[in-house]
């Protein structure tokens, strides 16, 4: 991994005016991040942990966990990597942190609230990232998911940085982040948007329901709105502000999200160069305009008709 870090080549992703965007890679483990090189990944944007131990029956250790953020940070060497702390619950459900039987896990302990009840399982792994830091070159942001508000940012980027971590943030994937953007931007480093799940809670649709998926589509304005506000707040605060669902893969609302103030994109790397091609036919004025137009429709076939001429 280490070659493929030193000789692939990575070109920016960049407007047409030459306001930068950085196209990062979606990664679950070590084995993805030579793929996300080759693709032309300028970081990662999302390390998903939880993928590490979702068959494990007990919590990993330190040490386990070190050695596997570490191999995923070489990969990287002066690179931003930004890991997702453990996403137990609902659709990613990890025995040793969610043991009890909940009728609606999508709205239970899940996220943030599942590792605050199990505090140690989280002290252990923001122990180990911070080892991993020490012993690489990349640039790591952690973040957690699920959070709601204000306070559950301080708790969590106050332990963080008492285990040594240097940018610590939030994943804005619960509307009501959104609605708190300035006061949670107030104590986080950074935010990342989740936009499978920020639809998903915006528009009560589970994002597993075939018969609801219409509804999952974060072209709809009502989700546009809450990444806006979020973007709005990002640049009123001076901090980023990027997206790390679905959403960013999809090149014409990749555009959208610019506009609407989003800094970076993270996506599954095999999207990174239509995206990439797409960012380059735009300005930012354009972007600004197409996301004007998005947010004033009535339904996302409307915001999707209206971003794409
Ligand atoms: C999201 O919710 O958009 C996200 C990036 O996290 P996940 O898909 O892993 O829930
Ligand atoms: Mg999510």
């Amino acid at each position: 991994t280490r070659l493929a870090a030193a000789t692939a080549p990575i070109t920016e992703g960049a407007l047409a005016d030459g306001t930068t965007v950085p196209l990062m890679a979606n990664v679950g483990s070590a084995k993805d991040a030579p793929g996300a090189v080759a693709l032309g990944a300028e970081g990662v944007g999302l390390f998903r942990t939880e993928f590490l131990f979702l068959g494990a029956t007990s919590a990993p250790t330190v040490e386990e966990q070190t050695k596997a953020y570490t191999d995923v940070l070489q990969a990287f060497p002066g690179k931003k990597v930004v890991v997702r702390v453990l996403d137990a619950g609902a659709d990613k459900p990890l025995s040793f942190l969610n043991d009890a039987h909940e009728e609606n896990p999508a709205l239970g302990l899940r996220g943030i609230r599942a590792l605050r009840a199990s505090e140690q399982i989280l002290r252990d792994q923001l122990t180990a990232l911070a080892a991993a830091q020490a012993a690489t070159e990349a640039e790591l942001y952690v973040m957690a998911p699920m959070i709601a508000d204000r306070e559950e940012t301080e708790y969590f980027v106050s332990l963080g940085k008492e285990l040594g971590l240097e940018r610590v943030g939030a994943m804005a994937e619960v509307p009501s982040i959104a609605v708190l953007a300035d006061q949670v931007l107030e104590v986080a480093d950074f935010v990342s948007i989740g936009t499978n799940d920020l639809t998903q809670y915006t528009m009560a649709a589970d994002r597993q329901l075939g018969s609801v998926s219409a509804m999952q589509d974060p072209w709809h304005p009502a989700v546009l709105r809450l990444v806006k506000m979020l973007g709005d707040a990002g640049s009123s605060a001076g901090k980023p502000v990027g997206v790390c669902g679905e959403a960013a893969a999809d090149p014409g609302l990749a555009v959208v999200l610019v506009g609407l103030g989003v800094t970076s994109l993270s996506m599954s790397a095999s999207a990174i160069a239509d995206v990439r091609a797409e960012l380059l036919t735009v300005t930012l004025d354009e972007a600004k305009a197409r996301a004007a137009r998005a947010l004033a429709a009535t339904s996302a076939a409307a915001a999707r008709q209206a971003a794409t001429v």
